[in-house]
């Protein structure tokens, strides 16, 4: 090894060093926001079915819309697996605040990772760590089932760009967000799966409310139906097909998040039951009361789910360094990206009603501070967000096309 290559290797070192550093204390505000705001706010989150607008204006406060955009941009150049450990400290607290912030950062990535050096998203990235811009997600859509990778709608040529009409049954947080990306088909001709994305800022779209959200879980995501009517420049397409998208950016990092906010839902669960299980371990010395048993139990699930995450987050880290989108051609890592989605919301499901075992009827009054009603009810929603049954039917074809 030369003078220089140890000098390289000494600098990264020291900026690996420095990035956990600034990591760690912006963690810690992270967990600081969760225990003292986001926890506060999140019964009348969820009773009410609003926008947890407490806790996004601290973690605004903090920059922490800006998390994964890079330093250069003004954002904090964070990894997959650190924008993980936020997703699932916000878990612990309100798993609504934690499926918004891991919803708008999946559109970050989307930008960060596509934008092809197009002037107009680069600048967007500015804008959403300069000021602070909410993002939200319009890609289902009525008439598609769950089915991401076909559209209905198309772009329609006007003037210099383009206009748009889309039928979306859930939109969360339409309301409060600064722009919506969403999917359609590239043009009135185009076949159902040949999709782009477009971004739309606020004043490009018009949201006329079709649907409600009276849901039993993930109230305050707040994601009603819409159709959207919307106009916008060239500029606003994203210069990549959206299959490039979804297969290195959305369906990764979405699965990667999302589990790791699970897991912070199932993990806060696990919390509270082992305070019960504590109990009845003192009330008894000597024996191993069917709590404690149980607790050690949901604590192994919790384990495969953490050390799954961590495992895949790590190799999706690999494979974005080597920044070439033909490493995500890879059937296996598609399929180990499925699978991580399907184990764990299934899994976190599982230690949730583990933890409502021990904690018994204390777990299961609304009214009482071991209640576990919200984390019941939130986890619900992993199985069918993207439906686990369509995920193992891709994985299938995927398996059985090799
Ligand atoms: C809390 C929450 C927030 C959400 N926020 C957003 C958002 O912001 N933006 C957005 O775009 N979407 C959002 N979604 C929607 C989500 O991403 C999925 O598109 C949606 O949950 C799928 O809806 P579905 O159950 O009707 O569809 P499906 O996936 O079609 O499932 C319906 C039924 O079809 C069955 N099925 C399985 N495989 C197939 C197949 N190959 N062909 C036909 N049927 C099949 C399933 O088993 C199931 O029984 C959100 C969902 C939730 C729960």
């Amino acid at each position: 090894m030369t003078r220089i290559d140890i000098d390289n290797n000494q600098t990264k070192a020291a900026n690996a060093n420095n990035n956990s550093r600034m990591f760690e204390k912006r963690f810690n505000h992270v967990r600081e926001i969760g225990e003292e705001i986001v926890s506060k706010h999140s019964a009348s989150v969820d009773r009410d079915a609003r926008f947890p607008y407490e806790a996004f204006e601290a973690l605004k406060a903090e920059g922490l819309m800006g998390a994964y955009v890079p330093e250069h941009l003004g954002g904090m150049g964070m990894t997959i697996t650190q924008l993980g450990a936020l997703c699932y400290e916000l878990g612990h607290h309100c798993g609504s605040t934690a499926m918004i912030f891991a919803m708008h950062q999946i559109m970050v990535a989307c930008i960060v990772h596509h934008h092809e050096s197009s002037d107009y998203l680069i600048g967007y990235l500015e804008n959403v760590s300069q000021k602070q811009w909410l993002l939200a997600s319009g890609h289902s859509e009525i008439g598609t089932g769950g089915d991401l990778a076909i559209s209905k709608c198309a772009l329609e040529p006007k003037d210099q760009g383009f206009s748009i009409t889309k039928l979306a049954p859930v939109i969360s947080y339409a309301e409060d967000a600064d722009a919506i990306a969403l999917t359609c088909r590239r043009g009135p001709e185009a076949q159902e799966r040949d999709q782009v994305q477009i971004i739309l800022n606020r004043e490009d779209y018009v949201l006329e409310r079709l649907s409600d959200w009276d849901t039993l879980g993930m109230r305050g995501t707040c994601s009603l139906g819409y159709t959207l009517n919307g106009t916008g420049k060239n500029e606003q397409i994203f210069p990549v097909p959206f299959s490039n998208i979804t297969k290195m950016t959305m369906s990764p990092v979405a699965h990667i998040l999302w589990g790791y906010l699970w897991a912070g839902i199932a993990n806060d669960a696990f919390e509270k039951a082992r305070i019960v299980a504590t109990g009845h371990a003192r009330k008894k010395p000597g024996t191993t009361p069917p709590s404690v048993q149980r607790l050690s139990q949901a604590d192994s699930e919790l384990f495969l789910i953490r050390s799954s995450l961590a495992n895949l987050a790590l190799e999706y880290e690999q494979k974005l360094s080597e920044q070439n989108i033909a490493v995500f051609d890879d059937i296996n890592f598609a399929i180990k990206i499925n699978n991580l989605k399907v184990t764990c919301s299934e899994k976190a499901f599982e230690v949730v009603m583990i933890a409502m075992m021990i904690c018994g009827i204390a777990g299961y009054r609304n009214d009482s501070e071991l209640s576990l009603g919200r984390n019941v009810r939130d986890i619900i929603s992993a199985s069918i967000m993207i439906n686990n049954d369509r995920l193992l039917g891709n994985c299938g074809v995927l398996h059985t096309s090799v």
